[in-house]
C-alpha cells in the first residue's frame, strides 16, 4: 500500500482533477509547483516562524489523566484548539497564503460552510496585507454570524451564494464559477478535498500535527508511536494532519470519526464512509452521499465542519484498503462527550473534536494503550448550541 498519490494525483481509484478546461491552467501551475515550494528553504523557514510565533506551535501534547482513568487507558489529546483562531485549519491557511505569494497571487478566493476556514483565510490575508472574497451558503450566514463578523472585521468580502440549499456545497459551486471569471484569483481550499494536488498539499501542510506528536510521544511515553490516533472527520484534514506520519507504521491503528448525526440511518446523517458510493465531487474521485440518480444528498450533523456529503480521496482510499477503521458518533453522543471532557479537563471541545471523543466508550480499551485523541478546535463557536441542549 502506497499513502502518497501518484503522478496524476490518485490514491487507488480516488483522487484526480476533473475540473472545467478553463481552469486547467491554474491547477497545472498550482501542480507543477507546490513540492517545489514546499520543500523550499525559504518557505520552510517562513512557514515554520509563522506557525511558531503567530499560530503558537507546537501545540501541546497533554496527558488527559481524569479522562484516562475513566476509560482504562492512557489518553492524550493533541491540543489544536489552542490554535490562534482555535482549530487546526490555520496551519493549512499559513502555508498556502505563503504559496499564493511565492506565485505571485495578490487575490485570495475561499469557500466556508461554518465559517471557520473563512475566518482563518480571512485572518492569514489580512496579515499579509492580500484581498480576500469568501462564499458563504446564505442559510449558513444567518447560522453563523459570529464568523461572518469576524470575516468582515478582517477585512474579507463576503459573498452569500444564494443556489441550491444555500449552504456549504452552494458555496462551492459558486466559488469555482468566480475563479472560472477571475483566474488570477488564488483558490485557497481549507480540506483534503478539491482537485489535484489540493489534498496532496493540505496533507503535507496538516502534517506537522503528527511531525509534532512522534517528539511529543517520545519525550512523554519514550516511544514515538502511539498505539491509536482518533481523529474526526469532515473533509478530512485533521485526520490527515494527525495520520501522516503514521501511515506507514502498519502496528499504528487510525480510527476516524464521520458524523451520524441522528443516527446513520436516519436519512439525517453525513457518516460518508457508511452511506457513500464512488462518485465525483468538488473535482476528485472519492466516496460521496448520493442518490441513485447521483445527486448529491444534503447531509447533516449538529457540527457544521462534519457536515460534508463526500470525504477527501485519501480518506476513500483508506477507508477501502482498511488502513484506518471508520467509526461514527450521533450528535447526542457528541454533546455528551464535549459536557463531559468540559467537566472532567475542564476543556470545552469545538463539537466536531468531540466525535472523536465520542468514540472512546466504544471502544474495548487496555490500560496501558497509548491513545492520541487530535482535538482539532475549541468550543467557543459552539457555545450556543451547548447551552441550548444542556437545559433539555
Ligand atoms: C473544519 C473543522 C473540522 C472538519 O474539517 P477536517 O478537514 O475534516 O479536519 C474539524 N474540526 C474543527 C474544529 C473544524 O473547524
Amino acid at each position: 500500500m502506497k499513502f502518497q498519490p501518484d503522478n496524476n494525483g490518485y490514491y487507488g481509484q480516488f483522487g484526480g482533477a476533473f475540473i472545467p478546461e478553463l481552469l486547467y491552467p491554474n491547477v497545472k501551475e498550482l501542480e507543477d509547483n507546490y513540492i517545489k515550494i514546499i520543500e523550499s528553504e525559504e518557505f520552510q523557514e517562513e512557514y515554520k516562524d509563522l506557525l511558531k510565533h503567530y499560530v503558537g506551535r507546537p501545540s501541546p501534547l497533554y496527558l488527559a489523566k481524569r479522562l484516562s482513568e475513566k476509560y482504562g487507558a492512557t489518553i492524550y489529546l493533541k491540543r489544536e484548539d489552542l490554535n490562534h483562531t482555535g482549530a487546526h485549519k490555520v496551519n493549512n491557511t499559513i502555508g498556502q497564503i505563503l504559496i499564493a505569494k511565492h506565485l505571485g497571487k495578490t487575490k485570495i478566493l475561499a469557500e466556508t460552510g461554518a465559517g471557520q476556514h473563512g475566518v482563518a483565510t480571512a485572518t492569514v490575508c489580512a496579515l499579509m496585507g492580500l484581498e480576500c472574497v469568501v462564499f458563504m451558503g446564505e442559510t449558513d450566514i444567518q447560522r453563523q454570524a459570529p464568523n461572518v463578523a469576524r470575516m468582515k472585521m478582517l477585512g474579507a468580502k463576503v459573498v452569500p451564494a444564494t443556489s441550491g440549499s444555500k449552504t456549504l456545497k452552494d458555496a462551492t459551486n459558486e466559488a469555482i464559477r468566480y475563479w472560472i471569471q477571475y483566474p488570477d484569483t488564488y483558490y485557497l481550499i481549507g480540506s483534503v478535498v478539491g482537485p489535484h494536488p489540493y489534498p496532496d498539499m493540505v496533507a503535507r501542510l496538516q502534517a506537522v500535527i503528527s511531525e509534532e506528536m512522534k517528539v511529543q510521544l517520545k519525550e512523554q511515553t519514550g516511544k514515538e508511536n502511539p498505539d491509536t490516533i482518533i481523529a474526526c472527520v469532515g473533509g478530512g484534514s485533521n485526520a490527515a494532519g494527525a495520520f501522516y506520519h503514521y501511515l506507514e507504521d502498519k502496528e499504528v491503528e487510525l480510527i476516524a470519526v464521520e458524523a451520524a448525526g441522528l443516527g446513520v440511518s436516519s436519512g439525517e446523517s453525513a457518516a460518508t464512509s457508511q452511506l457513500g458510493e464512488v462518485g465525483v465531487i468538488h473535482g476528485s474521485k472519492t466516496i460521496l452521499m448520493q442518490d441513485e440518480y447521483g445527486q448529491i444528498v444534503e447531509p447533516y450533523s449538529i457540527s457544521a465542519g462534519l457536515d460534508y456529503p463526500g470525504v477527501g480521496p485519501l480518506h476513500a482510499y483508506l477507508h477501502e484498503t482498511k488502513r484506518a477503521t471508520f467509526m461514527n458518533a450521533t450528535d447526542k453522543e457528541a454533546l455528551d462527550a464535549a459536557y463531559e471532557l468540559t467537566k472532567i479537563e475542564g476543556i470545552i471541545p469545538a463539537l466536531e473534536s468531540a466525535h472523536a471523543l465520542a468514540v472512546l466508550p466504544k471502544m474495548d480499551l487496555q490500560k496501558d494503550q497509548v491513545i492520541v485523541v487530535n482535538l482539532s478546535g475549541r468550543g467557543d463557536k459552539d457555545l450556543e448550541t451547548y447551552i441550548k441542549h444542556l437545559s433539555q
